[in-house]
């Protein structure tokens, strides 16, 4: 008699599928799509063109409508099925995706899973703004964070404390209380420092507001942008003109590059 072989099974893959252009999906995230059997992809900020990678057998599940228990639910019995489970969330997921707690139930379920890394729509934001979020002498730290909503943040991180380094930030999740968040970082950054908000960077209806901390509100609320946006404040937007990096000057030598 034949004895069943137990099925093989393979780890969940939670990828990164980048800010919307399906072009900026990482290729290892694209060939994770390819073989995925069942995949479940974040509605609202996940482009549906990026399905198309997927096998026409796919089971595809939109998790915008789904609880934590749904969505680790199609986890946990794709895997133990046999099928590959492609989990794709917007930008990178180890950002604002709630990763941890779906890793910890699969951890618990002894559910073996990886993680590949996605463009977060910082970044995305950032080339739509043609500026490097650090510039010498200006800053050299960039801050991700966001305002306190429904979810509330650490007391010792309230955006006025952050606001006090003067760094670049990046704050996500916070379009519909401009005016709150910018009150609360006039706190520490000058009001005439530059700001922008980025309306779904690399998406066909990307939008770029630019302005000084004093008027981005307004401009945001004039362009009725509340939502799937990123705030960045900090005088690197100016962009070119404060002191040149070491990186690239013939004075400075480094392991790969002798004087
Ligand atoms: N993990 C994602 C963030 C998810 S939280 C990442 O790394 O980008 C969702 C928030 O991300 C949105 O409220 C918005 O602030 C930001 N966001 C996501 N996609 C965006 C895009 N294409 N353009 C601008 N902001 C975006």
């Amino acid at each position: 008699m034949k004895t069943p072989c137990a099925k093989k099974t393979f780890p969940v893959v939670f990828a990164g599928a980048g800010p919307g252009d399906p072009e900026l999906i990482t290729v290892k995230g694209m060939n994770a799509l390819k073989k995925a059997d069942v995949v479940i992809y974040a509605g609202s900020l996940v482009s549906k063109k990026m399905l198309a990678y997927c096998r026409k057998a796919a089971r595809i599940h939109n998790s915008a409508s789904m609880t934590l228990e749904e969505i680790s639910a199609l986890m946990v019995n794709g895997a133990r099925s046999g099928r590959r489970v492609v989990r794709l969330h917007t930008g990178d997921p180890a950002l604002y995706g709630a990763l941890g707690e779906q890793a910890s139930i699969l951890e618990a379920e002894g559910i073996p899973y990886e993680i590949i890394p996605g463009v977060s729509s910082a970044f995305a934001s950032a080339a739509a703004l043609k500026r490097e979020l650090t510039m010498p002498g200006v800053s050299q730290t960039v801050i991700f964070t966001r305002a306190p909503g429904r979810t509330p943040t650490p007391a010792n991180e309230k955006l006025s404390l952050l606001s006090k380094h003067q760094a670049t930030i990046c704050i996500f999740l916070s379009a519909g209380m401009m005016d709150k968040t910018v009150r609360e970082l006039r706190k520490g950054y000058p009001p005439d420092t530059p700001a922008a908000v980025v309306y779904r960077a690399s998406w066909k209806d990307e939008i770029v507001i630019t302005g000084i901390l004093k008027n981005i509100a307004a401009k945001a609320k004039a362009a009725n942008i509340t939502r799937q946006a990123m705030i960045i404040v900090g005088r690197a937007l100016n962009g070119a003109g404060g002191e040149r990096s070491k990186l690239y000057a013939p004075g400075f030598s480094h392991g790969f590059r002798k004087k």
